[in-house]
């Protein structure tokens, strides 16, 4: 058995019901969210291929219906790369452009970490630049795009009468972001897509994270605060000349140690948002 199986093995899906009709499953990757009703089953991002059983074992208890939808928030593998099984079982996929764009091209981003191009039958077939509107289930469900943020393809996934907001991974909760400067993302973008979520939703709406617990408004918010404070630190340490290295020894994230618990330590973060404000 190799590693990755076995990682995958011991992965257990876990099912938290948000409304009369939406769920949220947590398991390995980036945390999915379900609305089912009469049109179907909706279903927004997909975890790895190998929990894709088990992602349909844990909708099967929700819901009777088929997966017919199944939005992608952008285009990294622990969000889409379940996509192959589903669209063979029949879902249509639905990304912004630039999802299915990345995922057929791949990425080389070392020697050692290689993302192929995905099959065409992983890719969305529906794809659109700046937002989309599905109507079903009752639901006026928005996909709306926000611009080089997390990556240049990333849509936060909001259901007015549901009142819940999918970010997609323009929100990890209480860790530090991965901002993917290598597929166009940006601090500034990331900034500005966390404002724009901030302003879809009101203090009782359900946030879904990309990666985390539920969440809601006021800790997002406080979370925005924390990224930007970061960004400004930054960003005045370069303009006194100090280097990356200068900034990585400073103490410019001392109130945070503990969101470098994730797979973004203190020291990777302080280097994405260098290179990022410095455009390199
Ligand atoms: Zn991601």
């Amino acid at each position: 058995m190799t590693y990755a199986q076995d990682r995958f093995a011991k992965v257990e899906i876990k099912t938290e019901k948000l409304t009369d009709n939406m769920y949220v499953l947590f398991g390995a990757g980036g945390n999915i969210g379900v609305l089912v009703g009469e049109d179907g089953v909706i279903m927004i991002d997909d975890q790895f291929a190998p929990l894709s059983e088990k992602i349909s074992a844990a909708i099967a208890k929700i819901s009777n219906q088929p997966i017919k939808y199944l939005l992608n928030t952008h285009w990294h593998g622990d969000h889409s790369g379940g996509n192959e099984n589903f669209a063979k079982k029949g879902a249509m996929i639905l990304a912004h452009q630039n999802v299915r764009k990345r995922m057929s091209e791949g990425m080389t981003r070392s020697p050692e970490r290689v993302t192929p191009p995905a099959p065409e039958i992983a890719l969305p077939v529906i794809t659109f630049s700046d937002d989309l509107s599905l109507h079903l289930n009752g639901e006026d469900i928005l996909a709306i795009h926000v611009h080089n943020a997390h990556t240049d393809g990333d849509a936060q996934m909001y259901f007015p009468k549901s009142n819940v907001l999918h970010t997609g991974d323009t929100y990890f909760k209480g860790r530090w972001p991965f901002i993917d400067i290598q597929s166009g993302g940006s601090i500034d973008g990331y900034i500005k897509a966390v404002n724009h979520a901030l302003f879809l939703v009101d203090d009782e709406t359900q946030i879904i994270p990309g990666h985390g617990s539920m969440s809601n408004r006021a800790e997002l918010s406080a979370w925005r605060d924390v990224l930007a404070t970061v960004r400004t630190r930054i960003k005045m340490a370069m303009s006194k000349g100090q280097s990356l290295a200068d900034i990585k020894g400073s103490d410019v994230l001392k109130e945070w140690e503990d969101y470098g618990g994730g797979f973004i330590n203190n020291e990777t973060f302080i280097e994405t948002v260098y290179k990022s404000l410095s455009g390199e």
